[in-house]
């Protein structure tokens, strides 16, 4: 079957439905979600719209507590799972888009609209590839679904639900990614380091503070003190051009107020982030006493310069998933004493019960304790299964691109399943605009993930 040449020949109708649903302005809205439309209307009215589609093909179509639902056609004990979502991320700041974000226009071969790239287009693209299949009349031998989620963007209650009341299919994919195929996701586990010993009323560190979220890497921390050296501006001064830094020293009565800005980055990727925390620390080593010393002297020998916790023995890597790295992204002292929580991605071979225990034994004889406060599983389907094998033989043969399979330290919808992979569509080189003004997809790409979509299908569900 030449599938790219079928996919070309849909193509106004691919685009079409598209648009269609990309006018439908599905943000979650909490304010008007109801039983009925548990996301609010927007949401449901995508769900919905997709679930007509597939009735309108004469597909088995299920709504699940209109929070997700699925698109069947074929017949087989196992199910092929093809993981889609139709909630979008607001489309934010207007005045920064060049075309309305709810439209669908095309210009220059690009199709305009929030959600255009994550997820709708390639929603519609396997959706397609779906009829593709079925209008070829290749007997299946498993059961295809489509399962689509209406609250990716924000919680995964859609696919929690769905999960917890439909079947799981024995292989899968997720549109939602990057092609070639992310295969290997790392663990994603939060820690918190609790300081034992409290704040003293004497000492001189009165309050530190850094982040809001456990998974960025904080741009911002300040710190309280009573009293400092006489000589505390002139370090300072010289500590953030040492460290080309930006920051401000100021005394209110008899406080100094300490500030240093860093760089936010994704918890995925501290490196690419300033930790103003980290900085911040090192500065005050040589100002404090008491709880206080100790707390800025933890940060310090534990996270500055490195990445990875080696000094407390965290440090691990594998050649599928690279290095584990651990983002101080929460960091406070006050008279409780200090704390530190942590986003860590480990990579998918990591031993962590064996680590962890070794590190909270360590710890025993520290000042602080470490507490696990969640920890999602990696997930990763090794390079030699047949799943990986064959989507990565459909891709490459469809676009004579040899690129290896990539892992990835966040967390992407595959890993809702209990065997799926993320394959496409933003091939690689693409810019990634997804969540951004004037998000857009090629459509000559929809077209080609339309036909790669089908051609997968059936080597997947077909004898
Ligand atoms: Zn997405």
């Amino acid at each position: 079957m030449n599938w790219f040449q079928i996919a070309k020949n849909r193509e106004q109708e691919l685009v079409k439905e598209l648009q269609s649903l990309l006018r439908i302005e599905s943000v979650l809205d909490e304010a008007k979600a109801t039983a009925e439309a548990p996301f609010g209307p927007g949401p449901l009215a995508a769900l919905e719209w997709m679930l007509a589609r597939g009735e309108e093909q004469g597909m088995r179509v299920k709504n699940i507590d209109q929070m997700a639902g699925h698109i069947e056609m074929g017949e087989g004990e196992e199910i092929l799972g093809i993981l889609c979502h139709v909630d979008v991320v607001p489309a934010s700041d207007l005045s920064t888009w060049s075309y309305p974000p709810f439209e669908g226009r095309i210009v220059d071969g690009k199709l305009y609209g929030r959600g255009a790239i994550d997820d709708k287009g390639p929603t519609i693209a396997a959706w397609m590839a779906m009829k593709m299949v079925k209008d070829a009349g290749i007997p299946l031998t498993k059961r295809v679904r489509m399962i689509i989620g209406a609250d990716e963007e924000s919680h995964f209650r859609c696919v929690k639900r769905y999960f917890a009341k439909e079947e799981m299919p024995t292989i899968g994919f997720a549109p939602d990614a990057d092609f070639p195929l992310i295969n290997a996701e790392k663990g994603i586990a939060e820690l918190v380091f609790s300081q034992k010993s409290k704040r003293q009323a004497d000492e001189k560190l009165v309050s530190f503070h850094a982040g809001q979220r456990v998974n960025m890497v904080p741009d911002l921390a300040t710190a309280v003190l009573k009293s400092a050296s006489a000589n505390i501006e002139g370090k300072f001064n010289e500590f953030l051009l040492e460290n080309n830094l930006e920051g401000s020293l100021n005394l209110d009565t008899d406080r100094y107020i300490i500030m240093i800005k860093g760089k936010s980055s994704h918890a995925m990727e501290p490196q690419n982030g300033i930790n103003a925390a980290v900085y911040l620390a090192k500065f005050l080593t040589t100002e404090l006493d008491g709880a206080g010393y100790e707390f800025v002297r933890f940060i310090t020998e534990v996270f500055d310069g490195d990445h990875t916790a080696h000094v407390l023995g965290f440090a691990y890597r594998d050649d599928v998933s690279g290095e584990t790295t651990l983002n101080p992204g929460i960091v406070s002292f006050n008279e409780q004493g200090g704390s530190i929580e942590i986003s860590m991605r480990y990579a998918v071979t990591y031993p962590f019960e064996e680590k962890i225990t070794a590190v909270q034994q360590y710890m025993q004889e520290t000042d602080f304790i470490l507490d696990i406060a969640g920890n999602s599983q990696p997930h990763y389907v090794p390079e030699e299964d047949e799943l990986v094998q064959t989507l990565l033989s459909v891709y490459r043969e469809h676009t004579g691109d040899f690129s290896k399979p990539l892992s990835t330290g966040g967390g992407t919808y595959a890993r809702e399943m209990k065997k799926g992979v993320a394959f496409g569509m933003l091939y690689p080189g693409e810019p990634d605009l997804a969540h951004q003004a004037n998000e857009f997809v090629v459509v000559e790409n929809l077209v080609k993930a339309a036909a790669i979509y089908a051609d997968s299908i059936v080597r997947l569900a077909s004898k």
